[in-house]
């Protein structure tokens, strides 16, 4: 079989991953990225097309050949690709549900506590020489997490770390889902309006579908508590970004951690950067080592269980 990976530098930034466990049954070739109109010519005679959120639409798929069979995303989040056009097409789309499990959950804690600490915040005013918090009283939010409300929005595998995380802290975990789940008696299931009322951080951890594009918004940022933060380590377009903008600018909330936006990168006029209670990371959720090499090696499990006639982690059945 042959496989084409169209933007494999991507996940290999840094060319350490090892493909190996791509090729035990397939001749792979590799293309560092792929333009939209580069990608017709590269997928002719491939039985499988690999991709890493490289937007893949109804006008490509419409037009691959009969030979692709298989688009194994390499990632967890699929929306960049049509499934509903792949499987008008009888082509099965894939993706790799938990390799940056634990990565993620530690960003998304890793923001709790840096807000906690008001970490950006010192750290600007120490840039600009302002010594204020040395001589007068402290002047930003600093506070201990445990007995503070960790919410949850999607208790999936990284929403389930990030509630171990919460409660290894201390903290109180409320949690919102709408599909059932089963948990421990430590944590609470509530509605969303809760969450966003009663917690000190909110951490986003839900797929971005047509049903959760702007989950947050302004009617919701409003039911918040004005001490509290927004953590979003999930997909940017979660948050209707404007209205965060407001809530922060109008001190509706007490800051945010984004590791992902609804422009990425965001154009350089975003007044989020302005802002010293927001830190921003350039969706890096996925990229330690790590979590890498492990993608590359349950993709490459992915597609022998394909190849073998049993497919796995197929999302467009
Ligand atoms: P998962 O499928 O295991 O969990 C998703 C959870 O969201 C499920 O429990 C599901 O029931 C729940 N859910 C679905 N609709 C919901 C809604 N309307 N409201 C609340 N919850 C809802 O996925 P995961 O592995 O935990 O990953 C979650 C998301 O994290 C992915 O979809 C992806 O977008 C994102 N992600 C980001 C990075 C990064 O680099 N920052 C890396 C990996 C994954």
């Amino acid at each position: 079989m042959k496989a084409v990976f169209l933007n494999a530098a991507k996940l290999d930034f840094d060319n350490k991953l090892d493909f190996s466990p791509l090729t035990t049954l397939t001749t792979l070739t590799n293309y560092d990225s792929s333009e939209n109109d580069e990608i017709l010519a590269r997928v002719q005679d491939q039985d499988i097309i690999i991709t890493k959120e490289l937007p893949v639409g109804r006008d490509v798929i419409s037009q691959f050949p009969p030979s692709v069979k298989l688009i194994c995303e390499a990632g967890t989040g699929y929306n960049n690709i049509d499934i509903v056009a792949a499987r008008e097409k009888n082509i099965d789309v894939c993706n790799i549900p938990s390799y940056s499990t634990e990565a993620v959950a530690q960003l998304a804690i890793t923001f709790v506590l840096n807000l906690s600490a008001s970490l950006p915040q010192q750290h600007h005013m120490l840039s600009r020489k302002d010594f204020s918090n040395f001589t007068n009283f402290l002047s930003v939010p600093h506070f201990e997490l445990q007995g503070k409300t960790l919410g949850v929005i999607g208790a999936g595998a990284i929403g389930r770390n990030t509630v171990r995380l919460g409660l290894a802290l201390g903290m109180n975990v409320i949690i919102y889902d709408p599909f059932p789940k089963t948990f421990g008696e430590d944590v609470k299931f509530v509605s969303i309006e809760e969450v966003l009322k009663q917690s000190d951080f909110i951490s986003l951890h839900c797929p971005l579908t047509a049903d959760t594009k702007h989950i947050i918004n302004k009617e919701r940022l409003s039911l918040m508590k004005p001490s509290a933060y927004i953590v979003n380590t999930s997909r940017g377009a979660l948050i209707n970004e404007a209205d965060l903008i407001e809530a922060l600018r109008n001190g509706q909330i007490a800051g945010a951690g984004l590791d992902v936006q609804e422009i990425e990168p965001p154009s350089t006029d975003n007044p989020l950067f302005e802002m010293e209670n927001v830190i921003m990371t350039p969706h890096i959720g996925w990229r330690r080592y790590e979590s890498r090499q492990r993608l590359v090696n349950l993709m490459g499990d992915n597609i022998n269980a394909f190849i073998e006639g049993s497919p796995i982690n197929v999302v467009n059945k």
